[in-house]
């Protein structure tokens, strides 16, 4: 049986990229998406372009029985998790003034109760085959600040302690759990900021230019790849050299 990787919140943008670079190289993929539309008809095609086996599973990251169940349909079809991607994010900028409480606690709730949800699910399995790779998608936000992201940062953050706490946790059953915090990355998240507001920011980084869904997209492969056997518990910046 091949390998299976499931990545959340993969039906556009830096999920779905990873999704079918795990797939080029030949994992079947698991997809969690949270509405049905033609983003993730068009997501499962172009996986399955790759000769692999493609399924979509629903639920809502921050429901715990949601990611149950679906973590559930993923070992009932492939056997196995391999590899879990928790990539499944949104924001909610203000600045703490304007921020309502509940504001906060979407943004904590999807971005860092969410991973916990996925991976507390997935983990059972993984020790049971005492293998897996377990890669969170943080921020540089949650390593710098950022003003207007005190709920984000929060998020991205909680997720850098969360990492290394479960990679201390787990490294005895060989699952190697590591956090990716990207930069700038041009998908609809960052659609949003006024062009001048991006072009702004590209000239603060380093590298000139923002980075792209498939720039963080090969970070993951080398994570979830025997070719970092040797790395847990890290944060791994893909910003154009934005934060050193
Ligand atoms: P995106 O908005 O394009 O994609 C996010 C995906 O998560 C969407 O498919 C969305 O449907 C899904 N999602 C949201 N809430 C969900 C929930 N409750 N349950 C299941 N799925 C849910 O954003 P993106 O830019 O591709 O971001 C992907 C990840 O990368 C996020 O965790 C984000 O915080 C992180 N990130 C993005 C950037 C950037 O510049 N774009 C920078 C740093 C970190």
């Amino acid at each position: 049986m091949g390998k299976v990787a499931l990545i959340t919140g993969a039906t556009r943008g830096i999920g779905k990229q990873i999704a079918i670079k795990l797939a080029k190289e030949g994992y079947d993929i698991a997809i969690n998406y949270r509405r049905e539309n033609e983003e993730l008809a068009n997501a499962k095609a172009e996986i399955e372009k790759n000769n692999v086996k493609c399924l979509t599973v629903q639920g809502d990251v921050s429901n715990f029985e949601d990611t149950k169940r679906f973590v559930d349909e993923v070992i009932n079809e492939f056997g196995a998790i391999d590899v879990l991607v928790n990539n499944a994010g949104i924001t909610k900028d203000m600045l703490i003034l304007r921020m309502q409480k509940e504001d906060f606690e979407s943004v904590i709730k999807v971005n860092l109760t969410g991973t916990f949800n996925v991976t507390k699910n997935v983990v059972p399995y993984m020790m049971k085959k005492r293998c897996g790779r377990i890669i969170n998608i943080s921020s540089v936000v949650g390593i710098s600040g950022n003003a207007g992201q005190t709920n984000y940062s929060a998020s991205k953050a909680g997720i850098i302690g969360f990492t290394k706490s479960l990679a201390k946790e787990v490294a005895s059953r060989n699952i190697l759990v590591n956090a990716v915090a990207p930069g700038f990355i041009e998908t609809d998240m960052t659609s949003v900021l006024k062009d001048d507001v991006k072009a702004e920011i590209a000239k603060n980084i380093p590298l000139k230019r923002m980075g792209t869904a498939e720039d963080v997209a090969n970070v993951v492969k080398f994570l979830a790849s025997e070719d970092s056997s040797y790395i847990t518990g890290q944060v791994i910046n893909v910003d154009g050299g934005m934060l050193m």
